[in-house]
């Protein structure tokens, strides 16, 4: 083990943040507000915390808050952190992402996502416990580092005791700086080789295919070094690393000679132990598949080799569905440098591009749109809200977001009543922003409280179920194992409810005492689940310390009527031929084929639906069967109240104008 730490003290001294030390944390305690550049790879999120701890920036109880962008960030680098610093993960060093805690007492470097810190600024405004913040990865512009640059304004000009480092790569930085009166900048000196760039001569069809032939083209070839190639997610990393595993094993039969590659994976939902592979020494060439997470938030060190596919997955409101959906497009060319400099770090390196120059020089942003730009902001507002920023157009934004934007966020929490018609947070509205989910969500648990439902425990459930990741496993490539999954799925089902049918699959874990081996039996996701329970005691808690009473009741059509008082803006009524269509937008939709619904003959008039898939279509996904007169009740904004049918678009019209005149009020 005192092996372990001089090795890994001796790769720490080679680190340029390490070499810059002394002169950074001059810079630092002659600075409050400092923003730190520095080339990715060059230590600023592993080192600088550190430094500051050995500096003493602790020494009176106050804490080092570490932000991040991104969970699986916070996860792996507060991890690496501990074993540099030799303490175990959760003492000194520790974490917060949501629903998830491992911070201690002793905690004093903590790492956490920035909405966290965001959360953390609700209750307390001034943040007292830290003496010392690192915003990191700044430049990714992420929603809540944007909100959270925005409160820092006033923070510190009360705490002027509290230091903010804000680290960024080097695109973006000077903005930082100017956004505080032209903050002091240190760039932390760096080397990197030179990379050859190497464009598609022409349109790429198949983007996963091309980057398999390149990798094995790559890999063929017998220079050593190791890939990383850039994908969009889950399945095209999945379907990535399938072929390359089909074509090398296709290979190595033909050629025994020829070495192993080891292929590795990462994307944010990737258990936490296989995501730690990527950065462990293998005896062959490493092919790390990724999503943009490897652009700056994680090093993989000996990369020579980029294979990129120009492409990233991202979160934008589409106005037509009024909601975020994840959309393929392509990255902008401060991103497209970022990637291909991942080459470049331990000598020179080589970069292939999927992608045409003229796409690059033709199609693509110089930089990404920050979120704050394009997504839906509802969250958001309801937080500023509470902070009590009445007059929206004076906060001070870095990127300000689009004043449509805003108002549809605010029409939104209206509707859903957390809003008075001054725009004004209502009572329910100040509950709704002490639940770290969406409005919709925090409104459903709040008034399954209320006296006409009181079904808070299967309400907290639902919501739990809904907050982790598809828990149903379906074996591929065996259609007698897909016959089993698919009869145990069909046995767990509550006729018509989706949502009933996950307070059904958790409760039975729960009384099944909450084991891995039952769910192997049962083809299902055993982590998920666990997660589930953990959220659904947290979210117990919030009720609790809410005051809002948790009660059971056993009539499940009150708990329907309790989804129709919160997801009425997502009801839709059938057409025919499986067609639905939303009562509220009018827009077409189906059922998701793993909807419990789905097939049957009889389908019901009504449905609500959690969330809509889009393949090509718009596919309703958590759907469950409604009594039109529910909807009538409930949902009184959209609907004519006790007037059957519901096709009185009138009462909607009238209501949003109501509505407008609150904005125009507001403008004024
Ligand atoms: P920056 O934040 O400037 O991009 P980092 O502090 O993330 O740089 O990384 C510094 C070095 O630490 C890199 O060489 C990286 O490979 C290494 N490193 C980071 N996390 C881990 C980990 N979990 N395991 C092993 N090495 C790591
Ligand atoms: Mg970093």
């Amino acid at each position: 083990q005192t092996y372990g730490r001089q090795a890994i003290l001796q790769q720490r001294k080679r680190l340029p943040a390490y070499q810059a030390r002394s002169e950074l944390m001059k810079v630092v305690a002659e600075n409050q507000v400092l923003v730190v550049i520095g080339e990715t790879g060059s230590g600023k999120t592993t080192q600088i915390p550190q430094f500051l701890y050995d500096e003493g920036y602790c020494r009176y109880g106050g804490l080092v808050g570490v932000t991040q962008p991104r969970r699986v960030a916070a996860l792996s680098v507060s991890k690496r952190v501990s074993e540099e610093m030799g303490v175990r993960l959760g003492q000194e060093v520790g974490y917060t992402i949501r629903f998830e805690d491992r911070t201690s007492s002793q905690t004093r470097v903590k790492f956490m996502t920035d909405g966290i810190l965001l959360r953390e600024a609700l209750m307390d405004p001034e943040l007292d416990k830290y003496s010392c913040i690192v915003m990191d990865e700044a430049h990714e512009r992420s929603l809540n580092t944007d909100i959270l640059l925005g409160l820092f304004k006033r923070i510190l000009t009360r705490r002027r005791d509290l230091k903010l480092i804000i680290t960024s790569a080097t695109m973006n930085a000077f903005k930082f700086s100017r956004f505080f009166g032209n903050a002091e900048q240190f760039t932390i000196p760096g080397r990197t080789y030179p990379v050859d760039v190497m464009f598609s001569a022409i349109a790429v069809q198949d983007y996963v295919a091309s980057a398999v032939k390149q990798i094995i083209r790559l890999h063929l070839r017998s220079e050593p070094g190791d890939i990383l190639c850039f994908m969009t997610g889950q399945e095209d990393i999945e379907t990535t690393c399938e072929e390359l595993d089909k074509e090398l094993t296709d290979l190595m039969k033909a050629d025994e000679t020829l070495e192993p590659l080891e292929i590795l994976p990462i994307y944010s939902t990737l258990p936490a132990d296989l995501q730690a592979k990527i950065f462990r020494k293998s005896k062959f060439r490493k092919c790390v598949v990724a999503t943009n997470i490897a652009e700056t938030s994680l090093t993989v060190d000996g990369i020579r080799f980029v294979v990129d596919t120009g492409l990233m997955k991202l979160k934008v409101y589409n106005p037509k569905l009024g909601m975020d959906t994840l959309q393929i497009t392509p990255i902008s060319l401060a991103q497209a440098n970022q990637r291909s400099g991942r080459a470049g770090r331990t000598g020179p390196g080589l970069c292939y591009r999927l992608y045409t120059q003229y796409a690059a020089t033709n199609e693509m942003f110089a930089e990404p749109i920050p979120e704050i730009q394009r997504t839906n902001l509802s969250n958001t507002i309801l937080l500023l809200k509470y902070l009590q920023v009445e007059d929206l157009s004076k906060f001070p934004f870095l990127d300000r977001p689009p004043i449509e934007t805003i108002n549809t966020a605010q029409y939104d929490l209206w509707c859903l009543g957390a809003l008075d018609n001054f725009g004004r947070l209502t009572a329910l509205g100040k509950k709704m922003s002490n639940f770290p989910i969406d409005p919709a969500l925090s409104r459903l648990l709040i008034i399954s409280s209320f006296k006409q439902f009181q079904c808070s425990k299967e309400v907290i459930t639902i919501v739990a179920m809904l907050s982790i990741p598809p828990i149903f496993i379906r074996p591929m490539h065996d259609a007698a194992l897909q016959r089993r999954s698919d009869s145990i799925r069909e046995k767990f089902q509550v006729a018509e409810s989706d949502h009933l049918t996950l307070v059904n699959i958790f409760n039975l874990f729960r009384s099944n005492g909450c084991k891995e081996s039952w769910c192997t039996k049962n083809f299902l996701q055993y982590k998920s689940l666990r997660r589930a329970v953990e959220i659904h005691s947290q979210l117990s808690q919030i009720m609790k310390s809410q005051k809002l009473a948790i009660l059971s009741n056993p009539n499940w059509d009150v708990i329907r009527k309790c989804l129709c008082a919160s997801f009425f803006h997502q009801a839709a009524q059938f057409k025919k031929h499986g067609e639905y269509v939303n009562l509220r937008t009018g827009l077409q939709m189906r059922l998701h084929p793993t909807a419990s619904l789905y097939g049957m003959g009889d389908l019901p008039k009504y449905v609500i639906y959690h969330e809509l898939l889009l393949t090509g279509r718009e596919y309703m996904n958590y759907v469950t069967a409604v009594d039109g007169e529910w909807l009538c009740e409930f949902g009184e904004i959209f609907y004519a109240v006790k007037e059957k049918g519901l096709t009185s678009r009138e009462n909607q019209a009238r209501k949003e104008r109501d509505f407008t005149r609150l904005i125009e009020e507001q403008r004024k």
